[in-house]
């Protein structure tokens, strides 16, 4: 990668091989989203000015890039960029790179609007325990129109990333950011929510050496790890739900497919819930489970 005068359509090919040489994933993808990075042009672009000779400086940028992805940086924290629910999101490494198996729970809660199930309630009020970057949150501003939204992390660098997120899609007047431990902002005057969403860590504290380096060395460690058995956030949000949704209210969170049953088994034993189920995600695995709280 040392030549001058390399065209794009030259530096993609070689950089590809080199990347699935040392075992990077989808090595194509990533050296095309990162010289249109270094190049800060679109990928459809690079295609257009295939034949378009690189200065030495880009291809000097451009090699700093993928040796970043080589010490197996996420991409996305190199772009600072992911998408998720069709939005543009910013990401760094103070918050999780939103998954897609998460626009699930974004799906479902859309679903419980269309469906007329949050009561009568002209302006349903969510909340999105653990947000993070802000993806399931700004997603439901968008899609639930009315909605009054409030997103919490323990977090406060997460925090300054979702807000950042929020201004960018122009909806900060619509989420309330809270900073705390769970159900700490909440606990000295609870809202009455239609519907509590979350993304809690459940990746059990032994199962870390198994992650990938990209999840292992890069994410941060506060959004992932769900203690002994991955379930100490999943059982606190179950128990104490209850106190924070209204009756008949809602609530969805995403897991491990081996904790679904386990998680629904800890619903029935809150007796606050009437209804509850568990749903796949687009791999076909058990990925959430979904719950209402008992009317009256
Ligand atoms: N789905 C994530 C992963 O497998 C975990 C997300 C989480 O702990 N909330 O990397």
């Amino acid at each position: 990668m040392t030549q001058r005068g390399w065209t794009v359509q030259q530096i993609l090919r070689v950089t590809t091989e080199f990347l699935r040489d040392k075992g990077i994933e989808s090595p194509r993808l990533c050296s095309e989203v990162l010289l249109s990075y270094q190049l800060k042009k679109s990928r459809v672009e690079l295609y257009l000015e295939f034949d378009q000779p690189l200065r030495s400086s880009e291809i000097a940028g451009y090699r700093s890039l993928i040796k970043r992805r080589l010490k197996r940086e996420p991409l996305q924290y190199i772009t600072g960029h992911q998408e998720f629910w069709s939005l543009g999101f910013l990401v760094s490494p103070a918050v999780l790179i939103p998954r897609a198996e998460t626009e699930i729970l974004v799906e479902e809660a859309i679903k419980l609007k269309e469906g007329n199930l949050l009561g009568d309630s002209g302006q349903p009020k969510v909340l999105d325990l653990g947000t993070g970057s802000g993806a399931i949150a700004i997603s439901l501003a968008k899609e639930i129109e009315g909605a009054a939204i409030w997103a919490s992390d323990i977090s406060f660098e997460a925090l300054t990333v979702a807000r950042d997120n929020a201004k960018h899609h122009n909806l900060n007047s619509r989420i309330e950011f809270c900073q705390g431990d769970l159900w700490q902002p909440f606990s000295s005057s609870p809202i009455a929510f239609d519907i509590i969403i979350s993304n809690p860590p459940y990746i059990p504290s032994k199962a870390f050496q198994t992650l990938p380096p990209e999840v292992r060395d890069y994410e941060p460690r506060v959004a992932l790890d769900g203690r002994e058995n991955g379930m100490h956030f999943i059982e606190r949000i179950i128990e104490e739900s209850g106190i924070y949704l209204k009756s008949g209210g809602w609530l969805l969170i995403e897991m491990d497919p081996d904790q679904t049953e386990k998680a629904l088994y800890l619903i029935d034993s809150t007796q606050s819930f009437g209804y509850k189920e568990r749903l796949m995600d687009y791999r076909k695995k058990y990925r959430l489970i979904k719950a209402q709280k008992k009317n009256g």
